[in-house]
Parts: C-alpha cells; sequence; structure tokens
C-alpha cells in the first residue's frame, strides 16, 4: 500500500507573515484529513516561522532545493544539513530549476545522493517540455532524466526503503498553465515509463512501491481525476497550494 502525498510548492511567493497567516488558515483543514501524507514547502526564509507552527502536528515541512556539499564557499547557496535541521522533505530537479538556473541531470543526481545521505525524503520532479510532447519524446526524455538522475543511488535505494523517495511527474507543459494533464495520459506515463526506468537500477519491488505524484495545474477541482487513477500516489501542487480552500479540497481528494 503506497500512503498518498500531497505537496504544495510554494515557490518563490509569501514574506515571512504571510506565511505564518497561511499556514494558520490551513492547519486545521489538513489536521482534519487522515491517511494522506501532508507537505508544505515554503521559502527558505519562511521555514522556519512555519516549523514552529507545524510543530505538533502531522503535516511535514520540506525545502524547494538545496545544494549538494554540506556546507563551504558557495554564496547564496544552502547546503542539506541546514535543511535537514528544519525539514524532512525537499523539492529536488523543479522544472523551473532546471529551466531558469541550468540544473542539469547530474547536478540533480548530486542532490539526490546528499539527500538521502542526509536523511531528507526527496520529492524528484521529472517532465518533458512542451516541444518534447508534441514530438513524441516523452518517454525518451523521462526515462533519460531517471536514468541519469538516480545514477550509482543503489547504495541508498531498494525495495526496504521506497519511502524514502518521493518522484513527481511534472509535464511542463501543464505547469501553472491551467492545462493540465489527462489523468489516463499521466498514469500512462507513470506506469509505462517511470516505474520501469525506476525497475531498471533498483528493482520491480522498489518501482512498485515508491510514490509517484503528478503535478502541473492540479486544483481542487480536478485532483479526484488524478487521484482515480491506480498509478498515481498523490500531487505536487503549485498555484492552488497557496489557496486555502482548494489545498485542503486536493488533500481531502486525495483521503477519499
Ligand atoms: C509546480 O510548481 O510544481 C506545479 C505543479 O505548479 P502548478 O500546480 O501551479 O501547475
Amino acid at each position: 500500500m503506497r500512503t498518498p502525498l500531497v505537496a504544495g510548492n510554494w515557490k518563490m511567493y509569501k514574506s515571512v507573515a504571510d506565511a505564518r497567516h497561511l499556514v494558520s488558515e490551513l492547519v486545521p483543514g489538513l489536521q482534519a484529513v487522515q491517511g494522506v501524507e501532508k507537505v508544505i514547502a515554503p521559502p527558505y526564509t519562511a521555514l522556519l516561522a512555519v516549523a514552529a507552527l507545524l510543530e505538533g502536528t502531522d503535516i511535514g515541512l520540506g525545502a524547494q532545493n538545496m545544494h549538494w556539499e554540506l556546507s563551504g564557499a558557495y554564496t547564496g547557496e544552502i547546503s542539506p544539513a541546514m535543511v535537514a535541521e528544519l525539514c524532512h522533505y525537499v523539492i529536488l530537479g523543479h522544472s523551473e530549476r532546471r529551466k531558469f538556473f541550468g540544473e542539469t541531470d547530474a547536478g540533480v543526481n548530486r542532490k539526490i545522493q546528499a539527500a538521502l545521505a542526509q536523511g531528507l525524503v526527496p520529492i524528484v520532479c521529472v517532465g518533458e517540455t512542451l516541444e518534447e510532447y508534441e514530438s513524441g519524446r516523452t518517454a525518451e526524455i523521462v526515462s533519460s532524466q531517471i536514468r541519469l538522475g538516480f545514477a550509482g543511488l543503489n547504495e541508498y535505494l531498494d525495495v526496504t526503503n521506497a519511502g524514502s523517495l518521493v518522484v513527481a511527474y511534472e509535464p511542463v507543459w501543464a505547469i501553472g498553465t491551467g492545462k493540465p494533464s489527462t489523468a489516463a495520459g499521466a498514469a500512462a506515463v507513470v506506469a509505462d515509463i517511470i516505474r520501469p526506468a525506476l525497475a531498471e537500477p533498483f528493482g520491480e519491488g522498489f518501482a512498485s512501491s515508491v510514490r509517484v505524484l503528478y503535478g502541473g495545474s492540479v486544483t481542487g477541482e480536478n485532483a479526484a481525476e488524478f487521484f482515480g487513477e491506480e498509478e498515481i500516489d498523490g500531487a505536487l501542487v503549485g498555484g492552488a497550494s497557496l489557496k486555502v480552500a482548494d489545498f485542503v479540497k486536493i488533500v481531502q481528494s486525495a483521503a477519499a
């Protein structure tokens, strides 16, 4: 049984004061839902304030990125050890990091390794661009992101610890566009591309136990369709995670 997980990626939104306000409004609704792992990933600057508000709740905290080194002369970066002081989860390889900050599969690979070594649960994003989708290259791109992103991690990942990793299928053309994938289309990518690509290095048992989320224009209205698919174990939510009623409804749909 894979426990559903819903994570809210706040991106570069919310001051500390606004984050406090949003979390205090979210907590009662999220706490009322059982059987779903709930995660909030605010900007770094709000992590400490949000961590304090989440203490004693069953809502997890995540960072949106991190460096792969534990410490060093990397101005402007945050290390895995620093993230692990406050968070249990970290989003890695988001398409906005790949697009705007030049993140490569090799860099994502180093970050996944560093996160696992630190006991963090990485939520690793993969997905094809619109051009790749339209030219029928989804399988090639997504399987390559997994092959390179997860290279050499056998020491950390096997059937006994499939819960220590989460993968998010996020077609880039669906992120922030209001044009989600179809639920069946996303489920097919998870079943036919992502799980087989994970089975190659880590075995069938791992691939069928690891949670794979869908992300891309998920809302309170459409979430149930995605969660109705056996292959989809939850959602990584951007825009709708900033709206209390929407995010709570998405989490409720995952429980149902
Ligand atoms: C995301 O940022 O990971 C995302 C899925 O964004 P949105 O839900 O806004 O499409």
